[in-house]
């Protein structure tokens, strides 16, 4: 019998164990705060900017939200981020991504201070990342940690098979595996024999972007499955990578989409922001 691997309730004491420490920098006067851009009218980007205000609510935060029309210049856009790095109330500060065309991410991302990348995308904060030496570690690959650290699995010399290699999961999801001795491989559209590498796997992380891109013949008895994906199935629901329903009876663990490690990633941005802070304050 499978075990659910529950995202809510993991992402509920994270974010708990934040607001209590917010709790204590409050009564030294000092308040914890997370600055968000979004650029433009992109309804998920809007979705997820909400989200994180609203778990800077709950956390006890001040959000500062930052909404640039469509066509702001990537000048205009550097230069509010300049401001927020010159202010010290600010311990945090994101851009809500993809940024329109016109724009270049890599720009935005390298713009930002690398003490207030509470996202983790710079290239400074993403090489300590790989070195072992970061306070800050990116969001939804440490959200993943977070829950096998919770339900007590630990990945010392198990077979880690990622799915996905992009900057955001797959890359430093290997890092962190790899940190806590892990033997990660890491698959991508070129890989061949894709299912003969997953079947050998102890713990499979699938981030591809594809509903039900991992299907049973692909994993092993035993095998734990984390499922980052978030896609839209024939009817419109929310669904991941894997094929849920064929796939969680062979699995020891296996995350729930939704429920699983979307929560995670906000609850690990929140953990951030309190690091910055720490930091910042000379606390830690
Ligand atoms: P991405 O940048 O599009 O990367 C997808 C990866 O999948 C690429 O490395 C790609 O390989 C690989 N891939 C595509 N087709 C494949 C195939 N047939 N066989 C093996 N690998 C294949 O996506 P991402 O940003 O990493 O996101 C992945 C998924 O996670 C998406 O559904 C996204 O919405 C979700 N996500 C969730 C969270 C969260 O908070 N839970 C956060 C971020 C992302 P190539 O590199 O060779 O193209």
């Amino acid at each position: 019998m499978y075990k659910l691997i529950d995202g809510k309730e993991v992402s509920n004491h994270v974010k708990t164990k934040v607001r209590e420490e917010v709790d204590a920098l409050k009564e030294k006067g000092i308040e914890p705060a997370l600055a968000v851009i979004i650029v433009g009218n992109d309804p998920a980007s809007r979705v997820y900017v909400n989200n994180k205000k609203k778990a800077c609510e709950f956390t006890g935060m001040r959000s500062v939200e930052y909404a640039m029309p469509e066509e702001t210049t990537e000048e205009e856009l550097l230069s509010v981020i300049d401001k927020l790095n010159a202010d010290d109330s600010i311990n945090g500060i994101l851009c809500q991504l993809p940024v329109p065309k016109h724009i270049s991410e890599k720009a935005v991302i390298e713009r930002i201070s690398a003490k207030k990348d509470v996202d983790v995308f710079s290239a400074e904060n993403v090489g300590k990342m790989w070195q072992g030496d970061y306070d800050m570690a990116s969001c939804t690959p440490m959200g993943v940690i977070e829950l096998l650290d919770y339900y007590g699995i630990d990945v010392c010399g198990k077979n880690c098979v990622i799915i996905g290699r992009s900057n955001i999961v797959g890359k430093p999801m290997a890092s962190l595996l790899l940190e806590r001795s892990a033997t990660v491989t890491i698959c991508h559209s070129r890989t061949k024999n894709l299912s003969e590498i997953t079947s050998k796997a102890d713990l499979i992380v699938a981030a591809v972007g594809r509903a039900k891109f991992v299907t049973a013949d692909m994993v092993k008895e035993g095998a734990i499955v984390v499922d980052v994906g978030i896609n839209r199935n024939d009817d419109g629901k929310l669904c991941g990578d894997v094929d849920f329903e064929n796939v969680k009876d062979k699995c020891e663990f296996i995350t729930p989409v939704p429920g699983g490690c979307g929560p995670m990633t906000i609850a690990v941005l929140m953990k951030n922001t309190l690091l910055a802070c720490k930091k910042q304050n000379g606390i830690i």
